[in-house]
């Protein structure tokens, strides 16, 4: 498995965690059905990385439903190192926006930067291993808790292993199995909790240590326990790094540098959760709803 996964790396975590994030058995099929429409490997592959991403009046509608308009016009501007949190109602292209980035799908028109580089001129590979993800539900493979977390980089030792499930918060619960980092998980092994299983998720992204990050916060509540302890491993994980934050707690939008209100495919809203707060619109009705009210 870890051959396939060395092969795969990059496009299937990726792939995996952003359809896990966006729904069911039938869309992953659809997304497989199209994943070859981008190439696999060729394009720059920039020697080293700030992290600077741009939409620049990016278009864009699924390829199944081009009557659908997803994204319609979508500028954004990430700099190196910022954390910016994406808020709005459900539907309104959060995931494509994380979907686009890790260039799952091409732009109807409008572009993608990373630092100076259209994504289109890049090593789709490249890309993929300089962005990290973790997911609303991660997809864990049917493997060990090890070769889960060596997904991130298939050539880390032991060592670096337990070292990024020591930063992920999960070396604890990890050690607490008869096999350790050797217990099997899917189908044919343990069954980890939600919060364990982002845990898991989050090792893999501290040992692919990208530059950018992809989070996609879960929306079902988590134990009280693991709730703290996946939050206190996410700020480990982004800080330093540019981070893209699909948000559904308050305390997720209050720490971000800077919210996005997206609607209709479009950012509607734009600044600080305080600044937000003070104006009347969507963003102060999404609070009060969805995360206070909640
Ligand atoms: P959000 O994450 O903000 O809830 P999404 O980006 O998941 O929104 O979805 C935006 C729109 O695109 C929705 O109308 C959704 O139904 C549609 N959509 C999402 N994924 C697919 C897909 N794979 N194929 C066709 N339509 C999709
Ligand atoms: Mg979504």
């Amino acid at each position: 498995t870890l051959l396939v996964s060395t092969a795969l790396s990059g496009l299937t975590d990726l792939w995996g965690d952003f359809m896990r994030a966006s729904g069911s058995a039938e869309r992953v099929f659809e997304m497989i059905d199209r994943v070859p429409a981008i190439p696999l490997e060729g394009g720059e592959r920039p020697s080293s990385l700030e992290g600077r991403v741009s939409f620049r009046d990016v278009r864009f509608a699924y390829p199944s439903r081009l009557d659908v308009p997803v994204l319609q016009g979508l500028d954004l501007e990430l700099a190196p190192g910022e954390v910016v949190a994406l808020v709005g109602p459900s539907g309104g292209g959060k995931s494509t926006i994380a979907a686009l980035l890790a260039r799952m799908y091409d732009p109807l028109s409008g572009s993608i930067w990373v630092d100076g580089h259209d994504l289109r001129a890049l090593d789709p590979g490249w890309l993929r291993r300089n962005l990290g993800a973790v997911a609303q539900e991660p997809l864990l493979f049917s493997c060990s808790i090890a070769d889960n977390i060596r997904y991130g980089r298939p050539d880390a030792t032991d060592a670096e292993v337990e070292s990024a499930a020591k930063a992920a918060n999960a070396h604890d619960f990890i050690q607490r199995f008869p096999e350790g980092y050797r217990t099997e998980v899917g189908e044919r092994g343990v069954q980890l909790s939600g919060g364990q299983k982002q845990r898991v998720a989050i090792a893999r992204a501290v040992l692919k240590d990208p530059r950018i990050l992809v989070l996609d916060e879960a929306t079902s509540a988590l134990d009280a326990e693991s709730e703290h302890l996946v939050q206190e491993a996410l700020e480990r994980l982004m800080q330093g790094r540019t981070t893209l934050v699909i948000a559904h707690r308050l305390s997720t939008v209050a720490n971000a540098h800077r919210v996005l209100v997206l609607e209709g495919g479009r950012v509607v809203q734009s600044g600080s959760h305080s600044a937000l707060m003070a104006q009347e619109g969507l963003y102060r009705r999404l609070v009060e709803r969805q995360f206070v009210a909640a």
